[in-house]
């Protein structure tokens, strides 16, 4: 119950047209508290109306998600509000600008340098990256195109639609400066970078080195830290290069906002940034271990760890929010998934959200991930000098580093869920997935003799294609004969 105004209803996954019909029963009053940037408004002159976020789900499909009809949602106050507050995300970028923001394009390293930018009073950072799931969002191949008017194909990734979005000028604004990553990341985003260099003012490129691990290495013998969730070994040498590419973008940063940032700003960010990632993983080990929020929400708060959907303040409030909902659930032992579901563990993140639902839809939940974004997830030291604390969260990454190193963190969840299966969806086009995804069933298959489902998930369309549906249930089909 909130301040007496709004009572959830037991715990369920709803269509599009339930969820527009839950909307209508949310009183106006209780929809009006909530607001992005709200901080630099309230230090003005109190809240403006046009920063409110929550609108009925309409609104965003009428603007061109013409996906989220098909989508299966979770019928809380606070998962309404999740999904208001990040489909609001490019109107956000836009105001922070009239509201004499800075706004800074971060890419390719998925969670690190928006810790530095997001320290800095009026610096806003934000992941064209993200925009890689709009082609399935809208249902439509415009951003695709455009990318490829520009040079990069359907060879490429989806990531490539983020390139389109650089040239339309329309899903955020046109960057004054951009700090994208190069070195270890991947071929496909790479060539994004280089060609959307043309669209931001200034440019500064970041190298990402290669995680070395220090296995057979006996000068760095016992240079072993922990991770999230698992294990990871590297090359101290490593994470002082990195430290020292950080302290360039430092200086950037200043010369740019005009403001000489102090130790203790620094530390706030990467408090802060703290606060959103244990967030995050509270909500994961509800989520996955006692099953109360369904798998497409939770992969938006996930994703949420990368750069907060640009409001460093606001996001935390719906993950605490969320986090209520989901306490209460797991206390009244009220699960939005059926309890006897089958229990999966997902790698790499589908573009496409729908696969998310039709796994729920046909009796199958997820416990555990591995998107790509182990760095975004890390709890940072405190107690290390801020850049050092980046830096060694980011040597957590996902894609830095050997496979078998990336696999630990997934081995690790399903061990702790007792997973009965593990899903592998590809990326079209992904230069590392063709690799990559059959190694990774090989891992898993050796280490826990699981089985492993993998496939590509296809280029947008309004359903999941007959034949990976039918793969899919297979799949869970074979799972609930294990059993
Ligand atoms: S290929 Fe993989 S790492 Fe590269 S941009 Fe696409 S999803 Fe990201």
């Amino acid at each position: 119950m909130i301040a007496g105004v709004w009572q959830d209803p037991p715990a369920q996954r709803i269509t599009f047209d339930e969820w527009a019909r839950l909307f209508e029963r949310v009183p106006t009053d209780l929809l009006d508290r909530y607001h992005y940037y709200r901080r630099d408004q309230e230090e003005r002159d109190g809240l403006r109306p046009w920063s409110a976020y929550m609108f009925p789900p309409q609104t965003f499909a009428i603007y061109g998600c013409r996906h989220l009809m098909r989508l299966k949602y979770d019928n809380s106050l606070a998962a309404l509000r999740l999904w208001g507050f990040v489909q609001n995300e490019t109107e956000r970028l836009f105001r922070a600008r009239q509201l004499g923001r800075k706004v800074i394009a971060t890419m390719g390293d998925l969670g690190a340098v928006p810790v530095i930018v997001n320290s800095f009073p009026g610096l806003v950072a934000f992941y064209p990256d993200c925009i890689w799931w709009m082609p399935f969002v809208m249902e439509s191949n415009v951003l695709l195109d455009a990318a490829a008017e520009l040079g990069i194909g359907d060879a490429a990734c989806f990531s490539r639609a983020a390139l389109g979005a650089f040239a339309k000028h329309a899903y955020f604004p046109d960057p004054e400066l951009a700090i994208a990553s190069t070195g270890v990341s991947c071929d496909d985003f790479s060539g994004v970078e280089q060609l959307a260099e043309r669209f931001a003012t200034e440019v500064l490129w970041v190298e990402s080195p290669m995680r070395r691990e220090t296995l057979n290495c006996y000068h760095c013998a016992g240079a072993k830290e922990r991770t999230f969730d698992s294990q990871t070994e590297y090359d101290p040498g490593t994470l002082r290069f990195l430290v020292k590419e950080y302290e360039r973008v430092l200086v950037r940063l200043e010369r740019f906002a005009g403001y000489t940032i102090t130790e203790q700003e620094l530390r706030n960010g990467v408090r802060k940034a703290n606060r959103v990632r244990r967030l995050t993983k509270l909500l994961r080990e509800l989520a996955y271990g006692d099953g109360v929020l369904p798998a497409v929400e939770m992969m938006m708060v996930e994703f949420g760890c990368l750069h907060h959907y640009s409001d460093i303040d606001e996001w935390p409030e719906v993950l605490e929010h969320l986090l209520a909902t989901a306490e209460t659930r797991a206390a009244r032992r009220e699960r939005v998934v059926a309890e006897d579901a089958l229990r999966v563990v997902w790698i790499t993140p589908p573009a496409d959200p729908l696969f998310l639902c039709y796994l729920e839809d046909q009796g199958a939940r997820v416990v555990g991930t591995e998107y790509v974004i182990n760095q975004s997830l890390e709890i940072l030291d405190e107690n290390k000098p801020p850049l050092e604390a980046v830096a060694e969260s980011f040597m957590a990454a996902s894609l830095t580093g050997s496979t078998r190193q990336r696999v630990a963190s997934a081995i690790h969840q399903a061990r702790r869920y007792d997973a009965e299966g593990v899903i592998v969806s590809g990326i079209l086009g992904g230069s590392h997935c063709a690799m990559e995804s059959r190694l990774i069933a090989e891992y898993i298959k050796a280490e826990l003799d699981l089985p492993v489902l993998e496939f590509d998930v296809p280029p947008h369309g309004k359903e999941i294609s007959r034949q990976i549906r039918t793969r899919i249930d297979a799949f869970l089909e074979m799972l609930t004969e294990r059993r």
